[in-house]
Formats: structure tokens, sequence, C-alpha cells
């Protein structure tokens, strides 16, 4: 069969959605073009790990020229798609005019500042490699200035880390953070007294890991407490020049470090597609996700506005895109046979989280458990999950390391 004749799938990007659609289209009789602006698929879930000195970029990205080197059917292409032509069907990217038969807009989300502005100039994030390393860099000079700080104030301010949103991010890094102080960094820097430094999380709510049952909310603030980490609940912060966060109720806290977990939303192109869009700009689309009046176009993940069974939408999770991402080409699968398509359903895999070394909290088949059991299913989980056989070993030595020697090794600070 001429491959040129063959129905022309384009996807795109290549995060935990575009990956899993184009894998699973692999034998199907379509040629498919993959668009990302990066070379890499990047391992989302363990950014906070670089933020805090634990890992490199190379051990949770992965090119993506090399997962598809074998993958006859399927083109890469790097490039920014900059819009979409639904009725020539087409993408333009920074670069080129590619034709479509069927289009997967697998674009994923960004983060969402809710318009506080300051805080984004100022403030940072974990969302991408280069946010993440930033953070990194960061971090370990506020070590360095606070080592040779004269003024009290200004030193407290220096070791004062304040990570916004406890989400399972916020909670994450928080838990990390606090504890590359207590066994890392008291070792770099005995001369300065670090029980001067704080991590607080900011959380607007009433409670942190909201999407989790009571028992966990509550094991979680618990672990995060018993870490040194300050939890201040229904929080709000509104503004924050560089030095300084306001808070909504009048407070004030000084600090040089925030890290803002607190919101996500759609990839920024999803604005700019003329289609109808749902909470956090997500697109909404068909039971099956087929774009409305647009069946030969399907949006998945992060990007799509998608419902369960109780009215409610579905979290912006690794695991909602994968499934997706299934069901995307499944029914791409099933339009190429005639045959009616099928509508998505998701099935919770549970919810898992850590909150440092030896603490994790975890739903897993309607059990809630917490401790030292959920953090080795933790471990062996995203291990298992990261691309590629050199990553996971490197990624287990690094840990099993780290573990034994209370160390993070990855304490560099490079040019940005
Ligand atoms: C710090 C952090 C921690 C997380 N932890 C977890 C976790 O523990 N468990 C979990 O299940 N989920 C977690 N998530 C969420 C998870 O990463 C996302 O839900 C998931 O990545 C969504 O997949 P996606 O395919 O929709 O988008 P993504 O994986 O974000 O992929 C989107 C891709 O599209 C590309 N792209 C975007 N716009 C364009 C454009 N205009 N042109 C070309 N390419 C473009 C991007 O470069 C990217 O590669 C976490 C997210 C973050 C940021």
């Amino acid at each position: 069969m001429k491959t040129e004749k063959l129905p022309h799938v384009v996807i795109v990007g290549a995060g935990f959605g575009g990956l899993e659609t184009a894998q699973r289209l692999r034998n199907a009789p379509v040629r498919i073009t993959l668009i990302d602006r990066h070379n890499y698929h990047l391992f989302q879930p363990l950014l906070y790990q670089i933020a805090i000195a634990g890992l490199v970029p190379a051990q949770i990205a992965y090119p993506l020229r090399t997962i598809f080197r074998r993958q006859r059917n399927l083109t890469f292409q790097m490039g920014e798609v900059t819009s979409i032509d639904f009725d020539a069907r087409y993408v333009r990217t920074n670069g080129s005019v590619i034709a479509y038969d069927y289009l997967v807009i697998a674009i994923g989300g960004q983060t969402n500042f809710f318009g506080l502005n300051a805080v984004e100039e100022n403030g940072f994030q974990l969302k991408s490699i280069e946010s993440a390393t930033g953070t990194r860099n960061h971090l370990l000079k506020m070590f360095e200035q606070a080592s040779r700080a004269a003024d009290p104030e200004k030193r407290k301010a220096l070791l004062t880390f304040v990570v916004v949103g406890g989400g399972p991010t916020g909670v994450e890094t928080a838990g990390a953070l606090a504890e590359l102080i207590t066994h890392v960094m008291t070792k770099d820097y005995p001369e300065m007294d670090l029980t001067e430094a704080r991590v607080l999380l900011l959380e607007a709510t009433g409670t942190v890991m909201v999407a989790y049952p009571a028992g966990l909310r509550k094991a979680t603030m618990d672990l995060l407490r018993s870490k040194n980490v300050e939890i201040r609940l229904n929080t709000k912060l509104t503004d924050y020049n560089g030095r300084s966060i306001s808070l909504a109720d009048g407070g004030r806290i000084d600090t040089y470090t925030l890290i803002w977990t607190a919101g996500v939303r759609s990839a920024e192109l999803t604005d700019r597609l003329g289609v109808q869009q749902a909470a956090s700009g997500r697109v909404r689309v068909e039971p099956t996700l087929q774009l409305p009046q647009r069946p030969e176009v399907f949006v998945i993940g992060d990007a799509a506005y998608v419902e369960d069974a109780n009215g409610q939408p579905l979290p912006m999770l690794a695991t909602v895109a994968q499934q997706e991402a299934k069901a995307a080409a499944g029914n791409i699968h099933n339009v190429l046979q005639g045959k009616s398509l099928r509508p998505f359903q998701y099935k919770d895999p549970g919810l898992l989280a850590t909150i440092g070394r030896n603490a994790a909290v975890a739903r897993i088949w309607g059990l809630s458990f917490s401790g030292f059991i959920a953090w080795v299913i933790w471990v062996a989980l995203h291990i298992y999950r990261l691309i590629g056989f050199r990553n996971r070993l490197v990624v287990f030595i690094h840990w099993a390391w780290d573990y034994f020697f209370y160390d993070n090794q990855i304490r560099l600070i490079t040019r940005e």
C-alpha cells in the first residue's frame, strides 16, 4: 500500500495524551505526524525533583525521535502550532502548514495565575524543564546569599520559602523542600543556624489535597507538620513583589521565594481556536472526545473538558490524558473500519502523592493508607512510569543513594 494514500492523522502535543495516541495507532493503516514544540516527552510529575536538586532534566525527559525510532508510520516534527483551520483541515506551525484527515489536539495545560500578574512575574512555577531548573538555581542561591547576610531580617526572608497551593504538587514540593533543608543544607552550611529556615504551604481553602478522602487529608497534614512544614489554610494571597507576599487578611510574609502550584488551565492555543471552552479554558468535547460539529477532530488530556458520571470535570491528570488517548485512538480505528464510535469512560486508578522520605498517601482499590508502604508504591510506580530503561536505572540508583546518604546530589547553581 502506498503510504501517501493512507489517511493522515496529525497529533499536536507529545505529552502523556499525544504519546499514548501515537503509540496506540502504531499498527493502524494511517500516516501520523506528531508535532511538539519540544523534541522530548516530559514526565511532569517529577518536575519538583529537579527543583529540589534531586534529579537532572535528562532523567525525566526523553527524546521523541528515540521513542518513535521504530514506528514506521510516524513522522515527528518539532514546531509550535500557532493556528488551526478546521474548515480547510490544516494546522499551521511556525514554519509549515500541515493538512490532516484526522486531528488529535493534546496540547495540555499551563500554570494558571488567575490574573495575578505580579505573582507570575516574581514567583516561580513548575511546568517545564526551564521553570524547574530556574527554581533550583534560585533556591540554592538563597542559601548562598543567606550565608553572608549580616542583617538578620534579610537572612530570615532569604530563608523563608513559600509554596502556594495545597494540591499534590504543592504538598510534594513543600515536603521535599523541608527535607532538603533538614537533611542536606544543614550539612552544607554548618556555620548557619538553619532552624531559622521556614517552609510555608499556603492554601486558600480549608484543606489540602481536596480530592482525597478526609483521613488522607489529615494524614497529609500530619506528615507535613512532622517535617516542619507550616500549613496555613484559608489563606489567600493578593500580591507579591518579589520580597513580600500580601495576604487578603492584611497579613504579610517577607520572602524571596514563592513557588506557585495553585492552578492549571488549558494551554494558551485553546483560546485561539474559536471553539467552545469550559472551566479553566478547556475545550468542550462530545462524549466520544470529538469536537462538536468536527467529527474528524479529537481533543484529549488537560486541554479537554470532560465530565464524570456525577457531572464533575475530570481532573487534569496524566492518567486521564492516557485513558482519553486510548479512547481517541480506538475511535479513530472505529471510524476507519466504519464502526460506530464509543463514548469515553474514565476508570479511576486511585490517588497517590508523596510527602518526602518514607511518607506518602494513597487511595488504591478503594483502600486508603499512608506512610512507608504508600511511599514504596509511589517510588516503584514513578520509576516504572519513566520512559527508557536507562532513566529507570539511573533514577533508582540516584534515589537509593540520596535515601541512604541523606543527599540531594544535583546542588548546582547554573547560569540561566
Ligand atoms: C508539577 C506537576 C506535577 C504533576 N503531577 C502529577 C501526578 O503526580 N500524577 C498525574 O497523574 N498527573 C500529574 N500532573 C499532571 C499531568 O502532568 C498532566 O495532567 C498531563 O501531563 C496532561 O497530559 P496532556 O497530554 O494533556 O498534556 P502534556 O503532558 O502537558 O503535553 C502537552 C504537550 O503539548 C505541547 N504543546 C503545547 N502547546 C503546543 C503548541 N502550540 N504547539 C506544539 N506543541 C505544543 C507541549 O510541549 C507538551 O509536550 C502533574 C503536572 C505538573 C505540572
